[in-house]
């Protein structure tokens, strides 16, 4: 029989809340309960300062709804939609804040916990789709591994996740323990996308809280063993859903991805601001098809009048990656299941995706600021 949505709050009926006692189903903060086959998808509502309280409660409703007959597997996530009373700084407020590594204004941001064996995780955004995010994510991760690291790559770009066929992988992740999966592996990277676990052809439709529980459960209980670096895909746009990723995820950086027109530029800017609201480092804005080189006679045109990124990046006080120039062949190798810096590392275009890796690896790293001089009259 069908399972509904009744025979998951009655399971949930079980599930109590520590600091009231009250059953999780009449709480009121569940969100939408998504029913695909057997997998069940939803999301706990909770203050943002209540993260480690509730992780208990959801890991104790996974458990509750994995035991109901017909449940093969689920994605319980804790999503906090807004964080409580934190109104945004100002952009040169922000800016000096950064510069001088204080702490943002009333305190912290409440951090998400690490991930074990992952040093540190950086998210690939752009504020809108189509921009080259998933192309670029795939080739800076493939590069980044030229340079000697472990990388993992997260395809969270729910909306349309592109990274299998990017690394041209097919077939199903397995199960190592519980609900524990193997990561794919493509080009020595350790790779897991949304796009295993769902069937192309059912649409779904992903609400903010959908998202976030479904990404937190990609990112947990995934086994990526010792990783230098994780790249995450970000979903593009600087929603609600957005936010609240950035600022569940462990982050140590952002890359910016934008092309050089107006528009794109100020997607870029919001991306820019998304993640200083949540005191997430910006490593930098890439931008990619920057200019043209004609293939057939290595004219250069730039098509969009480019150099919009860096112009950007100096007004935002935030770094400049590099220019990724729009050719051919980085569509066809992307498209093709072949990222351009693997299949031809020797080409000026895999050379730009490794002088955007040694930048990113540099910003990990830390800023390298001189040491403050102090001079006493
Ligand atoms: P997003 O993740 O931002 O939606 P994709 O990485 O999927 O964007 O790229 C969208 C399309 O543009 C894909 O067909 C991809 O192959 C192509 N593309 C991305 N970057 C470049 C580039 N630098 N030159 C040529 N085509 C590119």
């Amino acid at each position: 029989m069908a399972l509904s949505q009744n025979d998951i709050l009655r399971a949930l009926e079980l599930v109590k809340l520590p600091a009231s006692g009250q059953s999780l189903a009449a709480s009121g903060r569940i969100g939408d309960i998504l029913i695909n086959d057997g997998k069940v998808i939803f999301a706990i509502g909770i203050d943002a300062t209540e993260a480690s309280a509730m992780e208990p409660v959801r890991k104790a409703a996974e458990s509750a709804v994995g035991g109901i007959p017909g449940v093969t597997q689920v994605l319980v996530g804790l999503t906090a939609d807004k964080a409580p009373g934190r109104p945004a700084p100002s952009q040169a407020a922000e800016a000096r804040r950064q510069a001088h590594g204080q702490p943002g204004p009333g305190g912290p941001v409440p951090k998400a916990a690490g991930i074990p064996g992952v040093k540190q995780i950086i998210a690939v955004a752009s504020g809108k789709g189509g921009v080259g995010k998933s192309t670029t994510t795939a080739n800076l991760a493939v590069a980044l591994a030229t340079l000697g690291l472990k990388v993992g790559v997260l395809d969270a770009d729910i909306y349309g996740p592109s990274v299998p066929k990017i690394f041209g992988i097919t077939g199903k992740p397995r199960l190592v323990s519980g609900r524990t999966l193997a990561p794919m592996e493509a080009y020595g990277l350790k790779i897991m996308s949304i796009g295993f676990l769902i069937d192309e052809e059912t649409p779904m439709i992903w609400r903010g809280p959908m998202v976030i529980s479904a990404i937190t459960q990609m990112l947990r209980e995934v086994a990526w063993g010792e990783l230098d670096v994780l790249v995450v895909d970000m979903p593009p746009g600087t929603g609600d859903a957005q936010l609240t990723m950035a600022q569940q995820t462990p982050l140590a950086g952002a890359v910016i991805v934008s092309t050089p027109q107006d528009l794109a530029l100020l997607d870029a800017r919001r991306g820019v601001a998304m993640f200083r609201k949540v005191e997430v480092p910006i490593l930098g804005i890439v931008e990619n098809m920057s200019y043209f080189i004609c293939p057939e006679c290595g004219h250069r045109s730039d098509i969009f009048a480019h150099g919009g990124a860096r112009h950007e990046a100096e007004r935002q006080g935030v770094p400049f990656l590099g220019e990724i120039p729009l050719a051919m062949t980085i569509r066809e190798t992307s498209d093709g299941g072949r990222p351009i810096v693997a299949s031809d590392p020797d080409s000026p275009h895999a050379k730009a995706y490794v002088a955007l890796a040694r930048q990113v690896k540099a910003g990990l790293a830390g800023p390298a600021r001189a040491a403050p001089r102090i001079v006493i009259e």
